[in-house]
């Protein structure tokens, strides 16, 4: 993906000499100009498109991008943080345009797993994994994420990444959510029961936000149980969707104790507009940005700035993907707050999770990032 875009920036530039080009995301082009002609937007959209008609081929891989372009006209009275706010709603709902075929659109590879989904419910073949978010100044594990995992008889241990996508486009995630939410109930309470008191993280798929009969039953399971501590992750991008339900459906679920986290923060659309409208209390830095951060130059950047983002608007940070212990020191150093990843801890089944806490392991992995420290011999497979 960076290659890729490293081709499209430097395409783009030379098509638009005139103006400043910058990645502004994981898959986002900024492209800043000065003009006095009306007729200059449309001329450079002309040029970006044409800059991007022809395939990227990266070793064996051909590519050819699918532009989204939106474009907003400077006001005198716009600063730039306002500017910045209006170009974004503009490519959301540019995104939006482009992406409501494939959204709406149940095609048979979609309706097959979905039957074949349902079919895996009622027969117990679904299993919720859960990863640690390790509080890094603390060395304490307050929260876990819930990682659906689909235990196939003959396909093995599935990976959400293989049916979930699918069930999104058909929008029908709501049976699997209302299981998800009901099983880690059940996994939270055995996980008390050992001494191990956490709240659970469940992510949120974006269609189920706006979903009012959706949010009834989540809610009306929620309540029912006053022992649940859970919480829900949810991206911006599902926010910019349908952001008037979407953000009264999320006040709903943080007036019944439920604790909001924005997931993949930097990876998909975004908009300062609406996150700080939400009532989040967390934001996760996409692990994306994570991954390479000791590796890159731009990375520690984006990282620093979206703590200090975070803190500014009284969210705690969690970074995901945190691989290595460099990745971890640098995050500590930098103000983060929370720390996940195969570093710390793969997502584990309730069992072998229940004995990684037990053996507090995780402090082998967070203590003394600061300083010299020789990381001991894990237990845990990486997953
Ligand atoms: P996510 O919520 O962003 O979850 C993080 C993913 O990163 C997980 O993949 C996790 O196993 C993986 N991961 C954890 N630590 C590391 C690390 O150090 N390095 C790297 N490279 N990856 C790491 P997983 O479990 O395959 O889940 C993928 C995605 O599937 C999730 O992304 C989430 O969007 C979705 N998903 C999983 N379970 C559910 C669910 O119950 N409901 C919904 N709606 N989506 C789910
Ligand atoms: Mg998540
Ligand atoms: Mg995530």
């Amino acid at each position: 993906m960076r290659r890729l875009m490293g081709v499209l920036l430097e395409r783009l530039a030379a098509s638009v000499p005139d103006a400043t080009v910058v990645l502004a995301g994981r898959d986002v082009f900024e492209v800043d100009f000065l003009t006095a002609r009306p007729d200059a937007l449309a001329q450079v959209v002309a040029e970006c498109r044409a800059a991007c008609a022809n395939a990227v081929h990266i070793e064996k891989i051909s590519c050819l991008p699918k532009l989204v372009i939106s474009g907003v006209i400077g006001r005198p009275e716009d600063d730039a943080t306002g500017l910045i706010e209006r170009a974004e709603a503009a490519l959301a709902e540019a995104e939006l345009a482009a992406a409501i075929p494939d959204v709406v659109g149940t095609g048979e590879t979609a309706d097959s797993v979905v039957a074949e989904l349902d079919g895996a419910l009622d027969r117990g073949e679904m299993v919720l994994h859960y990863q640690p978010k390790v509080h890094i100044r603390r060395q304490a594990i307050d929260c876990i994420e819930a990682l659906v995992r689909w235990e196939h008889p003959e396909r093995g241990l599935v990976p959400p990444g293989d049916f979930i996508p699918a069930t999104e486009r058909a929008m029908r995630m709501e049976r699997l959510t209302l299981w998800t939410i009901a099983q880690a109930i059940v996994d939270q309470r055995a996980l008390r029961a050992q001494g191990h008191d956490l709240r659970i993280f469940i992510n949120m798929s974006g269609h189920l936000l706006a979903d009012a009969d959706f949010v009834r039953l989540a809610c009306a399971a929620i309540v029912a149980a006053p022992d649940a501590r859970l919480g829900f992750e949810v991206t911006e991008t599902s926010v910019i969707r349908d952001p008037d339900a979407a953000i009264a459906h999320l006040r709903d679920f943080d007036r019944i104790g439920v604790r909001i986290s924005i997931d993949d923060y930097g990876a998909g659309l975004s908009s300062l507009a609406y996150l700080k409208q939400l009532p989040a209390c967390e934001l996760k830095i996409d692990k994306l940005f994570v991954t390479q951060l000791t590796s890159s130059n731009r990375d520690p950047l984006i990282v620093r700035s979206t703590i200090d983002l975070a803190h500014a608007l009284d969210m705690e940070v969690v970074a995901e993907g945190v691989e290595t212990q460099a990745a971890l020191a640098l995050l500590s150093v930098m103000g983060c707050d929370m720390a996940q990843g195969y570093f710390i801890s793969p997502p584990l089944a309730p069992a072998p999770l229940a004995a990684f806490l037990a053996a507090e392991q995780h402090r082998q992995a967070t203590q003394d990032v600061r300083g010299s420290f020789t990381r001991r011999a894990a237990g845990w497979k990486r997953g």
